[in-house]
């Protein structure tokens, strides 16, 4: 087995803390990318750039022969209400081998695991019959599987596996539900507010189109592994003239999580069923992110992410459970996200083999407090090596 030494052990902490330390929002991870790749630089790696999107990426072994791709995302939510967190989110405290701060666990832990596993893989001068890339990608959090797709068409790097990060409790996650945000904007007559009956009011359209989608939403379909798809409206809005005026129009947001086999033009129709139910007018489609890096790079994204499950017996997750159980000593249960990844467009959409390992706890994500185990962050390095070496190496 493949393990770190004392000192690396402690240059990995001391590497994470200085992660946290330094805030990176998505669009502003400019800090944080420059620390990282300062960090794969100091470790050897064979190749180490920041693409014109601004992800970061290192490369370890030759540039030809299978890839096998590492991914991580630089940037983190807020921290909400500073009065909820007792630690300082940005003050990297260690308590009881306990780390504290945003990002801990989401995901700069397994950044640092990553990054260090791989720099132990280069080190123990395996001969390897392909190429590890370890990448720090930005702005997951709003559009995930956005940078790394960029990453895969611009830069070229088409790789024949992926392990995202993210927590999984040291577990294995073989896929996740999708998700699709839409705007539906219902629309009314404007009159005067005073003569209601000469209008038709989008409000009223808009309040009966939310019922229809509730019923809707109770009969969305199951999958056995994934779960159902569910369906929200989380806003409601109209930029009608005045508050004397019978509103022309209205636009709810609706959060909508796919399980396996719903597709957009699926979920396109079930609204317009509901709304051509409700005798009403409606203009509906998909969101769109608006995407600008810290590097200035500009795109649109549609904000449609789709389900994704990988087969238990396939060769990456068997490879993965073995690492971890070679590893720890343990079989790791072999489960799935419930939050949505950058496998997403990794599995979803390019269709490339990808599997969830990562140090910490899915509840983490997000929370005030966030922590990580700092054990749990070694261990995940070994793994990360461990994969790679039996992935990579020369037979
Ligand atoms: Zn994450």
């Amino acid at each position: 087995m493949l393990t770190l030494s004392e000192q690396d052990q402690q240059n990995l902490i001391a590497f994470l803390r200085d992660l946290v330390t330094i805030p990176s929002l998505s669009g502003d991870e400019k800090g944080v990318a420059e620390r990282l790749k300062q960090e794969m630089e100091r470790l050897g790696f064979d190749e180490v750039w920041i693409d014109r999107v601004g992800n970061v990426v290192g490369r370890i072994g030759p540039g030809q022969g299978p890839k096998l791709l590492f991914d991580g995302h630089m940037d983190t939510v807020g921290i909400g209400d500073p009065q909820t967190w007792f630690h300082d989110p940005f003050g990297a405290e260690i308590k009881n081998g306990v780390l504290y701060g945003r990002g801990a666990c989401d995901m700069k832990g397994a950044l640092a695991s990553m990054v260090y596993g791989a720099a132990l893989l280069k080190r123990s001068k395996l001969p390897l019959a392909g190429a590890l890339y370890v990448v720090g990608v930005v702005q997951e959090e709003p559009c995930e599987g956005h940078a790394v797709r960029l990453l895969i068409e611009e830069e070229g790097i088409r790789p024949d596996w992926v392990v995202l990060g993210e927590p999984s409790n040291l577990q294995i996650s073989r896929g996740h539900r999708g998700r699709m945000e839409l705007y539906v904007t219902v629309k009314g007559r404007a009159a005067h507010a005073s003569m209601p009956q000469r209008g038709e009011n989008a409000v009223y359209n808009a309040a009966r189109l939310v019922f229809a989608l509730d019923l809707l939403a109770a009969s969305l379909p199951e999958d056995p592994f994934l779960g159902k798809g569910t369906l929200a409206v989380t806003q409601i809005y109209n930029t009608g003239g005045s508050r004397n005026a019978i509103p022309d129009s209205c636009t709810l947001i609706i959060d909508r999580r796919l399980t396996l086999g719903e597709t957009e033009s699926k979920v396109l129709a079930e609204v317009q069923g509901a709304v051509i139910r409700e005798g009403i007018r409606a203009e509906m489609g998909v969101t769109e992110y608006h995407f600008t890096s810290y590097t200035g790079f500009e795109s649109k994204v549609p904000q449609r992410y789709p389900a994704w499950v990988l087969p238990e017996e396939h060769l990456l997750v068997q490879a993965a459970a073995w690492a971890v159980r070679r590893v720890t000593g343990e079989r790791p249960a072999i489960g799935r996200y419930n939050f949505s990844t950058d496998g997403a467009y990794t599995m979803g959409i390019a269709g490339i083999p990808t599997v969830g390992f990562g140090p910490g706890q899915e509840s983490q994500a997000h929370a005030a407090d966030e922590h990580i185990r700092l054990a749990d962050c070694i261990t995940a390095a070994h793994v990360y090596a461990q994969l790679a070496a039996d992935l990579l190496q020369e037979a």
